[in-house]
């Protein structure tokens, strides 16, 4: 007989409440972002280069291929948090 060994297989990842995944990929040489939705808390950008997401809020800050900061980013970042629909019902 074998000993069955202790592990389990965990969904690790399920751990989302209330918090919308983004798409984040290694980024290359070819980084171009845009603004491509505008969502009720903020915009969401894009980018053209590696699929990657980002809004505000994420711990980093979106960078183009030549290291500059994306244009919009730096007005998203520099908007009131809790400017417009801050009101509950
Ligand atoms: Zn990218």
């Amino acid at each position: 007989m074998r000993p069955a060994a202790g592990r389990t297989a965990r969904a690790a990842s399920g751990q989302q409440d209330g918090v919308v995944p983004l798409l984040v990929f290694p980024c290359r040489q070819r980084c171009d972002w845009t603004a491509v939705e505008q969502r009720p808390h903020g915009r969401l950008f894009a980018c053209n280069g590696c699929g990657s997401q980002w809004e505000r809020g994420q711990g980093w800050t979106p960078r183009q291929a030549d290291g500059t900061q994306p244009p919009g980013i730096a007005a998203e970042l520099r908007r009131p948090a809790d400017a417009a629909g801050s009101a509950g019902s």
